[in-house]
């Protein structure tokens, strides 16, 4: 019991100290989950709740805005594809326009996914590589993670709420029109699709202070999970119908 308590309490501060010398490590090695969820059910909610708990956050959504900048190779390869139209004024890139050219034309999303997913698979491998030395809790947080392939994940957290919710949370607080919304909840996977690949369900229906206590819950549990054997290969996340 003391011995517990004492490991909970080392921990976050080698958690904190990144630098510290190998030796004082755990002896455990880098820990990966992936968060996914459908459009509007909170993902980025619960993904703040648990990097303030001490996760490690790698999140696509992030990581396409970046490799689709102004002057990167995946941008000038969108332009050579679809034309200088889905440029902005200031060269940055039009993505409602880009939308519009994909939805419903499945030759040229899967053009638009030759370009941008080896880009984005190679950027979260090369930054999942910088922690496979460390002992920390890595959270993938990939909206398509389950349209998509993944192996070697220690376990799927999915956050839940109906489609009703989600689409009301949208247009209430994120600005969504009621039809964008609607259709773009209709595209993706089916929420019992979801569901049968969770390890964890995070229940968002709820206010923020019930979700709060499910992401504590949550990362208890993350931390309950016997670690790899540090060392192991670090398994690229697939594209999106590469199954
Ligand atoms: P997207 O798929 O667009 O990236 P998301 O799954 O990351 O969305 P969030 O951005 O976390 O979802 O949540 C959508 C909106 O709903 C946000 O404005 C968020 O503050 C709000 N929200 C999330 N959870 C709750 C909750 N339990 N109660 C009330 N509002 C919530």
């Amino acid at each position: 019991m003391v011995l517990l308590a004492r490991v909970r309490w080392f921990r976050p501060v080698l958690l904190r100290n990144p630098g510290a010398p190998a030796r004082l490590r755990y002896g455990h090695g880098v820990i990966e989950f992936g968060l996914t969820g459908g459009i509007g059910s909170g993902k980025s909610t619960v993904a703040q709740l648990l990097v303030a708990q001490g996760a490690v956050l790698i999140d696509a959504d992030v990581i396409v805005r970046e490799v689709q900048m102004p002057g990167s190779p995946v941008l000038d390869r969108m332009v050579e594809a679809f034309g200088a139209d889905i440029l902005l004024a200031d060269g940055s890139l039009d993505r409602a326009r880009v939308a519009g050219i994909v939805f419903g034309d499945p030759d040229k999303l899967a053009a638009l996914n030759g370009i941008v997913h080896p880009a984005v698979i190679d950027e979260m491998t090369r930054r999942r590589t910088a922690h496979a030395d460390t002992d920390a809790t890595v959270l993938l947080d990939i909206p398509l993670l389950v349209e998509s392939g993944y192996e070697n994940l220690a376990g799927i957290i999915v956050v839940d709420v109906g489609p009703e919710t989600a689409l009301e949370r949208l247009v209430t607080h994120r600005g969504f029109a009621v039809d964008d919304a609607r259709a773009r909840i209709g595209r993706q996977a089916s929420r019992d699709d979801r569901l049968a690949r969770a390890d964890f369900v995070i229940d968002n229906r709820g206010d923020l202070v019930a979700l709060a206590a499910q992401v504590d819950a949550c990362w208890a549990w993350m931390l309950s999970l016997p670690r790899p054997v540090p060392g192991g290969p670090v398994v690229p996340i697939r594209g999106r119908g590469e199954n």
